[in-house]
């Protein structure tokens, strides 16, 4: 079992060994972080879907923001290598992994076997992380599933050119005062993340297979317009926010031998 106790969300991933395939049992997500009832929540949804028992996990690696919390863990490690691993098996062509999250965005660097090379990191600072996101969508009174189809729409250019989210977010309500459309600052919010985290991505060196891990994988217009700013194709999937729970359960198998 891999839990992933992140800033906003938790995530727990079973896998299981059917015949030297490595396979998802079964997963659960609950949209609260480190410090909440989600870590609890999480860890019993995933074991409840398939009617399994915390004894028949042969080994528990929490990571994540939170991981410290976790007892029932047999092991801790960083987020990093998780994602890192998570997206190796998600994409084994994954060279380069960007994961935006609640509260932090990292690029990271993998090798061929998904191991974590190097990386760099956005911390200490809102700007292009889901927690932007989710305070305009907020402003705007749009629910963040939904931000992406709003921006697809968008048919006039409105750049909001504030990093800083307090200060975005204020330019947001400025323009939403000058009668400009909800889809058009939409799609500028997509461009200042994409704009932030492709300076990042930069620093380390964009190397292909560009894979997006991480809950704002799940919003396509901030990947469309990422894809854009870096010129190449960035690779996702549905699980992308289960990555480094995914990633540590795989690493759990390592830890056990296997
Ligand atoms: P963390 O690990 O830091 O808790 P996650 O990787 O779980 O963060 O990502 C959380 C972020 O994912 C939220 O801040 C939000 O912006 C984004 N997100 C979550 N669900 C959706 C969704 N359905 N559509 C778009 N974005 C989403």
């Amino acid at each position: 079992m891999g839990i992933d106790i992140g800033s906003t969300a938790s995530k727990c991933v079973i896998v299981r060994d059917a015949e030297g395939v490595k396979e998802i049992a079964d997963k659960a997500l609950i949209p609260y972080g480190a410090g909440t009832s989600g870590p609890a929540r999480v860890i019993e949804e995933a074991l409840a879907g398939r009617g399994f028992r915390k004894e028949d996990m042969a080994c528990i690696l929490a990571t994540g923001y939170g991981r410290n919390s976790i007892e029932m863990a047999d092991f801790e490690m960083s987020e990093l290598s998780c994602h890192a691993f998570g997206a190796h098996f998600l994409f084994p062509g994954a060279r380069t992994v960007i994961d935006i999250g609640g509260q932090d965005v990292k690029v990271l660097r993998v090798g061929e076997s998904g191991v974590l090379e190097t990386f760099v990191m956005n911390e200490k600072c809102a700007a292009g992380t889901g927690r932007f996101l989710e305070v305009m969508a907020r402003v705007l009174e749009v629910k963040l599933e939904d931000l992406a189809a709003l921006s697809a729409q968008s048919t006039e250019r409105v750049d909001i050119s504030s990093t800083c989210t307090v200060f975005a977010e204020s330019e947001v309500i400025s323009q939403l005062a000058q009668n400009k459309n909800r889809r058009d600052i939409i799609n500028g919010i997509h461009r200042s993340v994409a704009g932030r985290v492709s300076g990042l991505a930069r620093r380390l060196g964009v190397a292909e297979d560009v894979v997006m891990t991480g809950g704002v994988a799940r919003n396509e217009g901030v990947r469309l317009a990422l894809q854009n700013e870096l010129k190449t194709e960035i690779k996702t999937s549905p699980l992308a926010q289960y990555a480094g729970a995914l990633g540590a359960a795989l690493l759990a198998f390592r830890k056990l031998g296997g």
